[in-house]
This record gives C-alpha cells, sequence and structure tokens, in this order.
C-alpha cells in the first residue's frame, strides 16, 4: 500500500496479505479505450476484470452506430499517429495491425486564400528531425523563409531544455507563447488554429503551450512520430470488440448497459461496492470486488464522488478539469467530391480537420460517392444548436473546400450530427496539475482515463496508456505467483519511470 493512502483498516489489511497471492477481482466503471485497456492488462495479470459500461455498445469517445441503412456514424472522426508506441503495441498484442491504414507520411492543410487548393508538407524518407525540418523548409504556401527562421529560433528553449521546460510552459497560451519568442503572429495564423484545434478542440488563445509544445517534440524527435493512420472500420467493431473478446475469452466480464450509480463505503471510506442502476425497471444491484477501478471521463467522476473523499487534495484537483464541448458531423453525397485519401485540415473558423472516409477506410470505401466526416471545433457556440442548423453552416463552409462541387452540382442526401458536450478534458493553462495519478488516497480505488497522468495528451495513446499504468499499479501491490513476471509487472514500452510529467 503507498503511504499517504487513506488504510483500509486492520481487518482489510489482513485479508488482503493473508489471501494473496490470489487474482482479484476488479470491478472497472467505464468501458472506453483506458478501462478496456486497463482490463486487458489486468487479465495479463492473472486478475479478474468486470466492466460496467453505462451504454449499450463500448468505446466512450471512440463509439460507433450503425443507422438504418448500415452506414457507421461516430462520436469522432479518429487518427492513429506513428507516434502512439502503446496503441501500436495494444494492436500487435491483439493481432490486428493490419487494421490500421497507415497514410502517405505528408500533412494537408486547404489554403482558404485559394479555395479548393491544398499545401502540403511531406516528409521524406529521412531519419528524425531531418525529414520533419525537410517538410517545414520545403513548404512555401504557408510561411515565407523569415517567418520559419523566426519560428525556428523561438523553438530553441525546448529543443535545449527539452520536456522539463515543456512542462514550464503550461502556464502560458500558445498564443502567449509564441508572442514571448517574437515568433510574427502569421505563424499562428497559418499553422497553429489548425493544429490547436485539431488536439484539443479550441484555438491558440485557449490552448496550454505544453499541448503544441509536446507535440511538436514528438513529430520532430520520431521519424514516423506524425505518420497518420486511419482504422479500417468502426471502431466499436474493429478495435473495442477483440479487447473485449480478449477479456472475456481469459475469465474477465463485460458488461454493457451497467452504469455506476454511487460508490459505497465502507466506514474506513474504502469502497465497499459499485451500486449499478436497474434497466427497464428492474432493481438497483450491488457489485462486490476486490479492487475497484473508476474508468469514467473525469466530469461524471466528479459528480459521483463520495461527499467525505471531497475534502481530500486528491480528488479536489479534478475541480480544474473539465470536458470541452465537440461536434462530429457525417454527410453522404451523390457523387465524389475528391479523391484524396488521407486527414485534411481544413483551416476554416467553423470547422478543424476532416476526411472522405469513402477513400480513407475500408470498410466505408466508396469508389462513386463521398462520406465526409468532419470535426466542427471550438464548439461551444454550436453544442446546443440544431443538427439541421450545424449542417447548414457546415454545408457553407465546404461551398470554399470545394468550391466546384458545393453546392452545385453535388448533393446532400442524408447527414448525421453527433454532439458530445464534454469530450476529452480542456486543456487550457494550468492544467497539467490538475491531472491525478493512477494511485488515489483510497486504498482499494485507482483511476483510469486519458485525463489521468500520463506522458501523452488526452487521446487514444492517453486512454490506452493510463489503463496499463493502472493495470500497472494493481499488478505490483498484488503480484500473482503463478503468471510470468512481465505480467505482473505490466511492462511499459519503455524504463523511463512514469513520473508526474506528462511526457517522457
Ligand atoms: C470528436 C473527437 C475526435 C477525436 N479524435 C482523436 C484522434 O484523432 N486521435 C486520438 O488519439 N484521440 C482522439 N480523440 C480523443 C479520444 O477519443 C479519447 O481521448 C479517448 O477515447 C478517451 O478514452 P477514455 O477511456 O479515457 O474515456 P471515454 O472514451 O470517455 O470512456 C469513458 C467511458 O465511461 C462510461 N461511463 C460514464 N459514466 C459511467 C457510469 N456512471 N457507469 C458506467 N460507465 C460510465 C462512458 O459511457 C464511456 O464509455 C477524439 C475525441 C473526440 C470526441
Amino acid at each position: 500500500m503507498s503511504p499517504g493512502r487513506i488504510s483500509p483498516g486492520r481487518s482489510l489489511v489482513v485479508h488482503l496479505e493473508q489471501e494473496l497471492p490470489h487474482d482479484m477481482r476488479v470491478a472497472i466503471a467505464g468501458g472506453g479505450l483506458a478501462g478496456l485497456s486497463c482490463a486487458k492488462y489486468l487479465v495479463d495479470a492473472g486478475h479478474t476484470p468486470i466492466i460496467l459500461e453505462r451504454q449499450s455498445v463500448l468505446g466512450g469517445k471512440v463509439a460507433a452506430w450503425k443507422d438504418a441503412d448500415g452506414d457507421w456514424y461516430e462520436t469522432g472522426l479518429h487518427i492513429f499517429f506513428g507516434a502512439y508506441p502503446n496503441v501500436l503495441r495494444l494492436f500487435q498484442e491483439l493481432g490486428i495491425e493490419d487494421r490500421l491504414q497507415w497514410k502517405e507520411h505528408t500533412m494537408i492543410f486547404n489554403q482558404p486564400t485559394h479555395p479548393g487548393t491544398y499545401s502540403r508538407f511531406d516528409f521524406p524518407n529521412l531519419p528524425a528531425p531531418v525529414n520533419g525540418i525537410t517538410a517545414i523548409l520545403r513548404n512555401n504556401d504557408m510561411l515565407t523563409w523569415p517567418e520559419k527562421i523566426r519560428f525556428g529560433l523561438g523553438l530553441i528553449p525546448a529543443i535545449v531544455q527539452g520536456q522539463k521546460y515543456v512542462e514550464r510552459m503550461d502556464e502560458y497560451s500558445f498564443s502567449e507563447w509564441l508572442k514571448k519568442q517574437n515568433v510574427p503572429a502569421r505563424v499562428e495564423d497559418e499553422v497553429f488554429i489548425a493544429m490547436s484545434k485539431a488536439l484539443n478542440f479550441i484555438g491558440p488563445q485557449e490552448i496550454s503551450s505544453t499541448v503544441i509544445l509536446t507535440a511538436l517534440n514528438r513529430f520532430l524527435q520520431e521519424k514516423n512520430g506524425s505518420k497518420m493512420a486511419f482504422l479500417d472500420g468502426s471502431p466499436t467493431e474493429r478495435l473495442c470488440q477483440p479487447l473485449a473478446d480478449y477479456v472475456s475469452d481469459r475469465g474477465g466480464e463485460i458488461r454493457t448497459q451497467a452504469s455506476l450509480k454511487e460508490m459505497l463505503l465502507n466506514p474506513d471510506q474504502t469502497v465497499r461496492g459499485f451500486l449499478i442502476r436497474g434497466v427497464d425497471g428492474a432493481a438497483d444491484e450491488v457489485l462486490t470486488a476486490d479492487l475497484y477501478v473508476s474508468a469514467m471521463p473525469v466530469d461524471p467522476l466528479k459528480v459521483m464522488l463520495p461527499e467525505s473523499w471531497r475534502q481530500l487534495d486528491y480528488f479536489q484537483q479534478l475541480q480544474g478539469l473539465e470536458g470541452v464541448p465537440v461536434i462530429n458531423v457525417h454527410l453522404w453525397f451523390d457523387r465524389k467530391l475528391t479523391q484524396v485519401d488521407h486527414l485534411l485540415f481544413s483551416r476554416s473558423p467553423l470547422l478543424s480537420v476532416y476526411a472522405d472516409m469513402s477513400n480513407a477506410c475500408r470498410e466505408y470505401a466508396n469508389p462513386d460517392r463521398s462520406m465526409l466526416e468532419l470535426v466542427l471545433a471550438p464548439a461551444k457556440d454550436w453544442i446546443s444548436k440544431s443538427d439541421e442548423e450545424i449542417v447548414a453552416a457546415t454545408m457553407t463552409e465546404l461551398e470554399k473546400l470545394f468550391p466546384d462541387q458545393i453546392p452545385q452540382p453535388a448533393k446532400l442526401l442524408k447527414s448525421k450530427v453527433v454532439k458530445t458536450p464534454r469530450s476529452v478534458y480542456k486543456a487550457t493553462p494550468g492544467r497539467q496539475k490538475c491531472r491525478p495519478s493512477q494511485i488515489t488516497p483510497i486504498a482499494n480505488f485507482y483511476l483510469t482515463g486519458d485525463y489521468t497522468m500520463q506522458r501523452y495528451l488526452a487521446s487514444m495513446e492517453g486512454a490506452v496508456l493510463s489503463g496499463k499504468l493502472t493495470a500497472q499499479a494493481i499488478a505490483s501491490a498484488h503480484p500473482r505467483s503463478d503468471v510470468p513476471d512481465s505480467n505482473n509487472s505490466v511492462q511499459l514500452p519503455t524504463s523511463k519511470p512514469v513520473t508526474n510529467a506528462a511526457t517522457a
């Protein structure tokens, strides 16, 4: 047990010490990527997870559904990066790495001053950081030479001092940081509005410098860090299902439509059970386990915290974290709008990134008709608007992206809007110090989720790594003697200790 945690009381300590090593029944509330990853690494370590997911499908922010025509729609357009070692390793462990469709190593931006045209950052097949620097130097559409030089000079402290500097810059927004480093304002307008919206659904005036500098670090330091892949179908079927199968084939349990209603406590403040809300008039049910994990997003967790825990500093820090709104728009057209098989940065004030999924994703492929998936961000002024208003505004923006096709001759066949009022935590300056570790002060209670402290940002990689870290914390506190040592310790991709620094 870690020092400083609320003691589970003498009887519980004795119970744990006498019974060990045995497999721990671990109740996990939340079946997003963090909860599923935690469950996967717990079964690897010989423990028995029970996932409780509120929705009827797994996946949380990667969840997807089929409409009446059999077409998929998703919570978000999701891109995998070369700089996602834990996600890539997970795909390998599940034997599904062929499901990642890697795209050309490039970043493509729309050109607002020349509607319908693109500007590209092409990464040559050279070692990092030469490939990234070459990509930037070769692009002359977006930045002038003096602007590139001023930006390069501004980056010197981050390059020389590394991640410590990047962490310290959490007190500045990216706009403030650019000004501080004397980088011309046009660099922000041309490149970083788009990048900031893509990373956290907010603009550079709001986003913490740590977020952008961390991403730049990864993209420049790793040869394939910025290389992108699309999943070959819906994340629910192609990623969450194999994870769920892996867990249940090894003795774990996955329950959907099982919503955590309340955390029941023992007199010593440890968790006595998870109260699950009864469905369709059924009575509520108490699930008891040896250990308990919240894999819920931070917003519902904050609401559900027992009164007696709220005064603890550890839980108080969560008040500084809040999900940011975002909207995912799907538009099906009667013809092909583009042949581009990649992610595009729209550089539109309304939209962030988008892709023609009929080109980019095998299961959504259609040689004759485009299906655009577009992320609308920042979404705070749009989240309460009607789907019709959102689609109409998106179509107006598309006139600039596809001037030869929209409004004529392309016809919109149907649309689907998915709103997430509270998605990933809003990474404004000062948030790093609010991100909790996976180990809580409550002896039998852990946290997992992309918002918890791990060296990646709020992302699929962050969610998968957080799940692994939680499983690792549990496995090292409760090792099994009859499973290989490597599983008890749940190996991390690097030997570096994971500290409260978000990135290595
Ligand atoms: C529009 C959009 C685009 C994105 N694009 C990318 C991208 O391109 N690349 C990338 O890496 N990341 C992207 N992300 C971020 C990524 O999806 C998330 O970081 C990640 O999926 C979070 O996983 P999680 O398990 O931490 O949380 P979640 O996915 O939110 O999972 C939490 C789960 O808890 C469940 N839950 C909540 N309350 C209860 C309860 N009371 N009882 C039981 N269960 C409960 C929820 O239903 C949910 O399933 C995007 C997100 C969005 C919204």
